[in-house]
C-alpha cells in the first residue's frame, strides 16, 4: 500500500534542486522488457520525464541480472521479501532458477538507489523484480494465473531499506507528485491509488478486510 502523506509532504524542488526520483527503465521508455519492448505506454508516470524540476535515474535489473531478451520470471512461494529472506524463489517460464540473479539485481538497484540519493522510485508493478503493490504468485501463463498483494524482489529490496516506492497504476500519488513538479498543475482528486481501485477491491476482498 502506497504512503500518500509521504507523496504530500516532498519538498517543493525546482530547476536547480530537482526532486530525484528511480523509476524502472521500462517506464521512461527504454525497450528492456523481457520481449525487448517497453510494455507500452504509461502517461501517467511518463509525463514527469519532460519537467526539469526532476531528476530521473533508470534502471532496469532484470536487464543487469539476465539481459534483454530473456525469459519471463515469477515469484514461487511467497513475495519479494520472502526471495530476499530465503523461504521463496524466482523461476522462469522454463522453469530455470533465477532467485541468485534476481537478489543481485535488488542490491545493485538499491545501490544505485543509494548513489543517486534518490527520494521516491516509481516502478513497473506486477513484475517480479519492479512490482510493488501487487505481484503474480507463482507462474502467471495459462488460465489459472493468480495475483497477490506484495513487492516483487527489487521492490522490496528498496522499502526495506526506507526508499519510498509507488507504482505507474498509483495515479492519486503521481497527482500529488505532478503538482509538486509543476507548479500551475491541479490534482484531480477523483483518481485512486491501485490499492483503491475496484479490481483491487474486487479481487482481494479488501473491503471486506479494511
Ligand atoms: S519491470 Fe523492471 S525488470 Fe521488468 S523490464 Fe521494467 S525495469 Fe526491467
Amino acid at each position: 500500500m502506497t504512503d500518500i502523506n509521504y507523496i504530500k509532504n516532498l519538498r517543493v524542488p525546482s530547476k536547480e534542486n530537482p526532486l530525484r526520483i528511480l523509476m524502472s527503465a521500462c517506464l521512461t521508455g527504454l525497450a528492456c522488457g523481457y520481449d525487448g519492448t517497453s510494455y507500452g505506454d504509461y502517461p501517467a508516470s511518463a509525463r514527469i520525464l519532460k519537467y526539469d524540476t526532476v531528476r530521473i535515474s533508470r534502471f532496469c535489473p532484470e536487464e543487469f541480472s539476465f539481459g534483454t531478451p530473456r525469459e519471463m520470471c515469477d515469484i514461487h512461494g511467497g513475495t519479494g521479501i520472502d526471495v530476499l529472506e530465503g523461504r521463496a524463489k524466482v523461476l522462469t517460464e522454463s522453469g530455470k532458477d533465477w532467485t541468485k540473479g534476481m537478489i543481485n539485481a535488488s542490491e545493485k538497484m538499491l545501490a544505485f538507489a543509494i548513489q543517486e540519493n534518490v527520494e521516491l522510485a516509481i516502478m513497473m508493478d506486477v513484475s517480479a523484480a519492479c512490482g510493488s503493490q501487487v505481484i503474480y504468485s507463482g507462474n502467471r501463463f495459462g488460465e489459472n494465473k493468480v495475483h497477490q498483494i506484495g513487492a516483487g524482489v527489487c521492490g522490496a529490496q528498496l522499502i526495506r531499506n526506507g526508499i519510498k516506492v509507488i507504482s505507474q497504476r498509483d495515479y492519486a500519488s503521481l497527482e500529488i507528485l505532478m503538482t509538486k513538479i509543476d507548479h500551475g498543475y491541479i490534482a484531480d482528486a477523483k483518481l485512486k491509488d491501485h490499492h483503491e481501485s475496484d479490481w483491487h477491491k474486487e479481487y482481494f476482498n479488501t473491503d471486506k478486510k479494511l
